[in-house]
């Protein structure tokens, strides 16, 4: 069977840019792929945070992803930092990789210049992540599209590594991108993510979605209540697209073009299609969050199944590279 890789940070909520470009994926993917699924706890703690916070969070974070639909008896899900041998390859990785090369990266860019002191992980953070993808020989990452590049630095440590120690060993990953690779957050400026903190969680309750929802930036050239709309440019299409049936959105799509339909009516209908799909997201968590033992098996479980696959990729490592 082949091998899925995916990981995701436990720095937030997760929320439905999360859940609509990869975690949606990776739930209808893991019947077909033996997957590894990883609450990336290392990937979090390379900007300030509160250890009890972070616990808290990796916690609910673990709760949403079964909630969403991971299966813990297909998918291995599991904490990384219950697999030591994630760090032992990445400081291997780090020994063979170009210091320029981690400086081009855009997210590298983008989040050192928003601080004043730059911690050496946020440089070193997609090492890590080629460290968590080959350790388990994964041949897809189902990622949003902000992962790509990312992805592609992981593909040329495969390649550098192979070159010098065993041509062939690792296998090149592929990214898998869903229909909706990059979700914009409410405000329609940046993409929706944890750290900005502009993003509508998964498990929010319909009122507080609707808070979010009814102000939320669409065609910003749709001034008036009667000008025709351009739902191609309007980020509440997008959503449409992902929540609402086929019927809907051609309907969205004509009620926009010739203004029959203001922005909150159909703020209105997509509201009503995102309930559909998150009830019952909602309600197994509920019943989850009472019974927390079952989330600590779930981890426990994937953490051994993880560890059995990373032991012995570090093996033929450690003795490729004469460190046995
Ligand atoms: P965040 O940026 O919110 O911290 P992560 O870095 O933990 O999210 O990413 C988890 C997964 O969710 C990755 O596969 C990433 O590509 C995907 N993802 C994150 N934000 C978005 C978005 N706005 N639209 C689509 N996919 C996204």
């Amino acid at each position: 069977m082949p091998r899925i890789f995916s990981g995701i940070q436990p720095s937030g909520e997760l929320h439905i840019g999360n859940y609509l470009g990869a975690v949606k994926n990776w739930v209808a993917l893991q019947r077909e792929f033996e997957s590894f699924i990883c609450i990336v706890n290392y990937h979090a703690i390379t900007i300030p945070y509160e250890p009890a916070d972070l616990k808290r969070r990796t916690h609910e974070m673990a709760v949403s992803l079964l909630a969403a639909g991971i299966d813990p008896n297909t998918a291995a899900l599991f904490l990384q930092s219950a697999v030591p041998e994630h760090t032992e390859l990445q400081w291997l990785f780090n020994a063979i990789t170009p210091l320029g090369e981690l400086e081009r990266q855009t997210q590298f860019k983008e989040k050192s210049s928003r601080l004043e002191s730059v911690p050496a992980g946020i440089l070193n953070y997609p090492v890590l992540q080629a460290a968590d993808i080959l350790l388990y020989h994964a041949d897809i990452v189902p990622v949003g599209e902000d992962q790509v590049q990312h992805l592609e630095l992981s593909r040329e440590i495969a390649r550098r590594w192979n070159a010098r120690f065993g041509e062939g060993y690792f296998a090149e990953p592929q990214a898998r991108l869903t229909p909706t690779r990059r979700i914009l957050g409410l405000d329609g400026q940046a993409k929706m993510s944890k750290s900005i903190g502009n993003t509508v969680a998964l498990l929010e309750e319909p009122a507080a979605i609707w808070e979010k929802l009814r102000p939320a930036v669409t065609d910003p050239a749709r001034v008036r209540r009667t000008d025709p709309g351009n739902p191609d440019v309007c980020n509440i299409f997008q959503l449409h697209k992902a929540f609402s049936d086929a019927a809907t959105v051609a309907h969205v799509d004509a009620q926009c073009r010739s203004a029959g339909w203001g922005c909150i009516d159909c703020k209105k209908v997509l509201a009503a299609s995102m309930e559909i799909e998150l009830v019952p997201i909602r309600a197994r968590a509920a019943e989850l969050a009472a019974k927390p033992n079952l989330v600590t098996e779930a981890l426990g479980d994937g953490a051994a199944r993880a560890r059995t696959v990373a032991k012995v990729t570090m093996a033929e490592v450690r003795e490729r590279m004469g460190l046995d």
